[in-house]
Formats: structure tokens, C-alpha cells, sequence
């Protein structure tokens, strides 16, 4: 059959059979690796595929993959960490399956057996992961300390000098290559936005939520999450941001560190008095995916798994929770007159949140929202992506450009740093008569329009 193209391909990749060898795969639950029944469904969803028509490339041949290893038929090797990265874990094929398979369960314990067992070794990409996923991301001060170290760079003049000399041509290739890419520091992160306890001006809370302000977020978009706050204090939540926050782990589950995102997940765990918090607030749809499958991550661990489980049923995305309690709609414009609304893969294929962040949008007066050719296509963020499959990112950023035109509409609202992030690289390098100049987040429009209601500029509604 079909299906077992790929499978044949990685069976002589591989060589000798690995019967009885111990990997994480093998420690799955089994039924996991059986839900597939290799119906093909899955594939015109996944972009992978869909680039190559290779069946390796798609869902049906990759579980195939990760059952050939666990049955101890194929031990793991280059081409499955190879072909494991080049998935982008967008969870299009989750959304896809009639048969509710669990692929980013599958998708995890993947990528973490490539790297227990090694098979992608190599000193660059060893250093590269070091210094990101053991330093600077379980590191939160450490991470903003570089994150001013940059924005000094960016600011002073230098870097401005560095491109006009010509002198990233001394950069590694690789460096060279992602410098176009980096990101712009904040003015402000979020610490210096946002008060730890922020109350709304007017009569006692109707809610108690923490806000949860992310790393890339807190870094670069520091000023969602101060619109995040405003728009929780004008719907009656007292907000409870603490000034020092742990990275989710997302970034390390997803990238082959379980162990790691487990430390991240206590971290949060200790730093929120979940019991008094009526809801744990994400305004990123990567990091909420994750967020809320803590109870599974530490299901093995006496001492935190009862708080994860009443951790996990307090997450909640902004647009959910907004919905959830019948947010008020303003009766101001928020200045943008279309916007067109891109979904992060996470947040509609991870927590199947497709409809709350439409109806935030079609609640703000004057703001006619045009609908996108598919919005729930990966735009080639997917994590660190664009950086360790640069071609493959590029192709599906230009696709989701040339969909973008289609709309004609000159904002793009997206919910997640990440996209927010290829978005705007995107049309800072637009196609000739691009129409589409702004990137935003559909809180941050919300925020505007109420702060419109009151003549207000930031910080606002706050006490
Ligand atoms: S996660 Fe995305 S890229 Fe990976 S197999 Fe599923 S649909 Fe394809
Ligand atoms: S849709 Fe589901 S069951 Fe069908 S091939 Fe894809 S992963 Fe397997």
C-alpha cells in the first residue's frame, strides 16, 4: 500500500532491525500508535505534504514511521530526526482525523526520542540548542537581560552601522542569514507596563485572573499583553501579572525536552496561587496548546499532579475566556476600518479555538472583518521553523501572503507571537502592490476601541 512508501524508504535507511531496544515510543500508551486506520484523510491538510506528495512527508507515513520504531522494526536514525523536523507540528492532521488520533502526543515523544538517541549529533545545532533551551529559556531574567542587550543594539545606531558596512558578512552563514529576521526589542517589556495587581477603576471585581505574559511575547509584543490587561480590567477582572515569569516549556516539549518542560511547568506551578485565580490567562496560541496539558506532563508526579489538573481547567486563551463571560462590546471604532484574521495553527488546531476571536472582532464597531482564504493554513512560523527550515518556511509565508491579498485588506489580525512575528517579516517584504501593512492581534483592537470610548492612551482603565 501506499503508506508503506515511506516506511520502506526509512526501513533501508535504517539497516538492521532494533526488536526489543527500549525507546520513548515504546514507552507510549499503546492504543496511541494503533488510532490511525491510515484512511489518508489527513493528507491534502498537511502542508508537507502537499509541498512534496511524498508520503513520508504526511501524518499517515510519519505514525507509520513512529510505529515501526516502537514495534522495535526499525531503529531510530538520521532520515526519522530529519523527517520529525521537518514536520512543522502544526496539528493540521489532528483537526483532519476522523479517528481522534493524538498526534502531538506522537509528535513529542518523536522528536524527544531523536535527540535521547541522538541520530541529529552535530556541535553547531548541539551549541544552538544549549544556549536556547537550557540557558536563556529557563532563564527568565537572563532572557530579558538580552533582550536589552538587543534592543541597545537596535536602538543605538549600531546595528544600523553594522548593515551599512556591510559587516554581517563576517557573521556565520547561519546568522547571517536569520539577522533580516530579528526581531525589534519592545521600548518596554512587560514588567514596566503592567502593575503586578491591577484592579478596574469601577465597582468591586466580578473576576480574580492571572495573566501570563510569555517570553517573545513579553520581549517584542509587550504591548498585547498591556492590551490583554486593559481589556480583562473593562470586562471586571482584577489581573494579577507577576513581573518575573517562567517560559511555559512549550518551545522545549515541542523541540525533544519533556524533562525540561516538566521543570518549566513546576515553575509555573509554584509561582500562581491557582486556587484563588478564577482563570490563568494566555494570549498566545502556542504557549495555550501547552498550557493546558500539564496534568498529562506531570501526571507522574505526586507532588504537582492534583495543581496541574486544576491548573489545566483554568488556562484559558483571552478570546475564550472574553466569550466565556459575555464580554461587553464597545461603542467606539478601534481606528482600523478591515482587517482580515490568520489563525495560529495552536490555537485552532491545538484548543480548537476557530470562533471567539471572530466574534471579538465583529464586536468592534465599524470594523468590517474579511474572511481568509485558508486562515487556518500554517504560515510557517510553526516554533522555531523559520529558522531551522528556512525553505520550506518561505514557501508557506508566501502562501499565506498572496491569500492575505486576496482579502484586500490592509491590517492582518493574528494571535500568536510567533505568527505575528512571520507576518510582519512578510510584508516588510511585500509583493509589488501589496495592500496589507499592518500586523495586529485581535485583543490589541479590542483594547483600542475601548480605550476610543474614553479618549484614553496607555496605560489605561487601570487604577
Ligand atoms: S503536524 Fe502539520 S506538518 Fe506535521 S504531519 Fe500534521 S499536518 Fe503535517
Ligand atoms: S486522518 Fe487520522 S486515521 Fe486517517 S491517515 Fe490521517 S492520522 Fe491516520
Amino acid at each position: 500500500m501506499a503508506y508503506f512508501h515511506g516506511h520502506q524508504f526509512f526501513m533501508e535507511v535504517s539497516g538492521t532491525k532494533a526488536r526489543g531496544a527500549e525507546t520513548l515510543l515504546h514507552q507510549l500508551d499503546y492504543s496511541v500508535l494503533q488510532q490511525c486506520m491510515h484512511c489518508g484523510m489527513c493528507l491534502p491538510t498537511c502542508p508537507t505534504y502537499v509541498e512534496t506528495k511524498m508520503e513520508r512527508n504526511s501524518p499517515r507515513g510519519r505514525i507509520a514511521l513512529m510505529r515501526a520504531i516502537a514495534d522495535g522494526e526499525m531503529k531510530p536514525h538520521k532520515a526519522f530526526g530529519d523527517e520529525m523536523y521537518y514536520c512543522l507540528g502544526c496539528l493540521a492532521c489532528m483537526t483532519a482525523c476522523p479517528a481522534g488520533v493524538n498526534y502531538v502526543e506522537l509528535f513529542e515523544a518523536s522528536r524527544a526520542e531523536v535527540e535521547r538517541s541522538h541520530v541529529l549529533r552535530g556541535s553547531k545545532r548541539t551549541f544552538w540548542r544549549w544556549l536556547t533551551l537550557d540557558v536563556l529559556f529557563m532563564r527568565p531574567r537572563l532572557l530579558r537581560l538580552v533582550g536589552v542587550l538587543m534592543r541597545w543594539y537596535q536602538r543605538s545606531g549600531l546595528e544600523s552601522l553594522v548593515r551599512k558596512l556591510g559587516l554581517t558578512r563576517l557573521a556565520p552563514a547561519d546568522l547571517r542569514r536569520l539577522e533580516p529576521q530579528s526581531p525589534r526589542m519592545a521600548d518596554k517589556f512587560s514588567h514596566q507596563l503592567i502593575s503586578p495587581d491591577e484592579a478596574p477603576r469601577d465597582g468591586k471585581p466580578k473576576y480574580r485572573v492571572a495573566l501570563l505574559t510569555g517570553c517573545v511575547q513579553d520581549l517584542v509584543f509587550s504591548h498585547v499583553n498591556r492590551d490583554t490587561a486593559d481589556v480583562l480590567l473593562a470586562n471586571g477582572c482584577e489581573v494579577i501579572t507577576p513581573p518575573v515569569q517562567p517560559c511555559c516549556g512549550s518551545l522545549h516539549a515541542h523541540n525533544g525536552e519533556p524533562n525540561m518542560a516538566r521543570e518549566l511547568a513546576r515553575r509555573q506551578l509554584d509561582l500562581f496561587d491557582v486556587e484563588s485565580l478564577d482563570a490563568i490567562i494566555t494570549n498566545a496560541g502556542g504557549c495555550g496548546s501547552h498550557l493546558k496539558h500539564y496534568s498529562h506532563l506531570l501526571h507522574d508526579d505526586s507532588r504537582y499532579a492534583k495543581r496541574a489538573a486544576l491548573w489545566d481547567s483554568k488556562v484559558k486563551d483571552i478570546h475564550e475566556w472574553l466569550v466565556q463571560i459575555g464580554f461587553r462590546k464597545p461603542t467606539a471604532p478601534c481606528g482600523v476600518s478591515e482587517v482580515t484574521y490568520h489563525e495560529s495553527c495552536h490555537l485552532c488546531h491545538g484548543q480548537r479555538i476557530t470562533a471567539q476571536p471572530r466574534q471579538v472582532l465583529s464586536a468592534i464597531p465599524d470594523l468590517k472583518v474579511k474572511e481568509l482564504p485558508e486562515s487556518n493554513w500554517c504560515c510557517g512560523s510553526a516554533g522555531i521553523y523559520n529558522i531551522t527550515q528556512p525553505e520550506q518556511s518561505a514557501k508557506l509565508l508566501e502562501r499565506k501572503l498572496c491569500n492575505i491579498e486576496k482579502t484586500g485588506a490592509p491590517a492582518v489580525a493574528t494571535s500568536n507571537p510567533g505568527c505575528h512575528l512571520q507576518l510582519a517579516f512578510g510584508i516588510a517584504h511585500p509583493h509589488q502592490g501589496g495592500v496589507c501593512r499592518e500586523v495586529t492581534q485581535p485583543v490589541s483592537l479590542l483594547a483600542q476601541a475601548y480605550r476610543a470610548e474614553q479618549g484614553m492612551g496607555l496605560p489605561a482603565l487601570a487604577k
